[in-house]
């Protein structure tokens, strides 16, 4: 486990055992955060082809990452889902969020593999 001084006080910041982050290289305390390795996810969506609003929808490859964070000084996991190498969609989602968010997905995946 990494510690650093959280402040000029005497506080301490733990990192979290799957913290990958160098955090002496993310600035002030304001600026850093503790994050987990990324899984990257392949994915297929139906989105408009070539990314035009409006233009006829098709299955279009997608990266989706998947990690932890964990804001500095704070004792809450979050789960990172972000799309695409920009990230233009991202969500961090408290662990009880994504629990309900798996469970609804593995839900209608079930009820759409038993109607086909
Ligand atoms: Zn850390």
């Amino acid at each position: 486990m990494t510690t650093f001084d959280r402040d000029d006080t005497d506080n301490e910041e733990h990192c979290p055992p799957w913290c990958l982050a160098d955090h002496e290289h993310q600035g002030d305390a304001d600026q850093r955060w503790h994050y987990s390795v990324c899984i990257e996810l392949p994915l297929v969506e139906l989105a408009p082809s070539d990314g035009v609003p409006g233009a006829k929808l098709t299955d279009t490859a997608l990266s989706f990452d998947v990690g932890l964070e964990r804001p500095w000084g704070s004792t809450a996991t979050y789960v990172l889902l972000g799309v695409g190498a920009e990230r233009v969609r991202t969500f961090c989602l408290t662990l009880e969020s994504t629990e309900r968010l798996v469970a609804a997905v593995k839900d209608v995946a079930r009820i759409a593999r038993r109607s086909d």
